[in-house]
């Protein structure tokens, strides 16, 4: 499992991002469903002063920033 894996129900269309991902495998059901992993996962971001993470879902401008303590969020590995 990764972090920032994204899951979606094909029925309802519920997602689920995964934000820590440990040893166990996450199986998320929805809808009696199990949900289906989806190709694009969505970017995890750390705060490295006070340790928030943060996950961009959809980023549409290319513009977009996120800062946390006065100090830019350092993208985390997969
Ligand atoms: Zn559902
Ligand atoms: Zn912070």
């Amino acid at each position: 499992m990764k972090r920032g894996q994204r899951f979606r129900c094909m029925i309802c269309g519920s997602e689920v991002v995964l934000i820590r991902a440990k040893t166990g495998a996450v199986r998320p059901v929805c809808c009696n469903q199990p949900m289906t992993l989806t190709k694009d996962s969505v970017r995890m971001y750390r705060c490295p002063v006070c340790g928030s993470e943060a996950g961009v879902i959809r980023e549409k401008s290319g513009g977009l920033r996120l800062i946390c303590c006065n100090v830019p969020m350092q993208a985390l590995a997969a």
